[in-house]
């Protein structure tokens, strides 16, 4: 089965609660070699140590030229191995962006975080079409 109907990861990484899930996700998991790291842009591929679940990581900040603290926005989107082949170190930032897109075409669920220059930051499980707001 693809997709929607998928399995993905176990409780902990899936945790309904989408806090819960970042704290696995941001602590649990094993990091890999960051394949983008660029001060505003920063794609890795991490792995749940409870199940081996694997997720591709994307971090982007945008530059809010009216000061004050940029917002940043953090997509989590698991993955098979056999989906994330075209994840070598170099990647381009148009390889990654477009795989993600295709991946999250499926329905797949995602955690999503927004961290805005104002207000509160906001963590969810989402599906449906992936984007990415500009970055530098
Ligand atoms: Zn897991």
């Amino acid at each position: 089965m693809q997709g929607g109907g998928e399995r993905w990861g176990c409780a902990r990484c899936h945790d309904p609660d989408p806090e819960q899930a970042w704290r696995w996700l941001s602590a649990r998991t094993q990091p890999r070699q960051p394949l983008i790291q660029e001060s505003h842009f920063m794609v890795s591929v991490t792995i749940c140590i409870d199940c081996g679940q694997r997720f591709v990581r994307v971090f982007s900040e945008q530059i809010d030229w009216h000061g004050g603290d940029d917002p940043q926005h953090t997509e989590i989107v698991p993955a098979r191995p056999d989906e994330l082949t075209a994840l070598t170190p170099g990647v381009s930032e148009r390889t990654v962006v477009e795989l993600l897109q295709r991946l999250c075409a499926d329905g797949r669920p995602r955690l999503v975080r927004d961290w805005p220059s104002s207000g509160s930051i906001h963590t969810a499980w989402t599906t449906g079409h992936l984007w990415l707001p500009r970055h530098d």
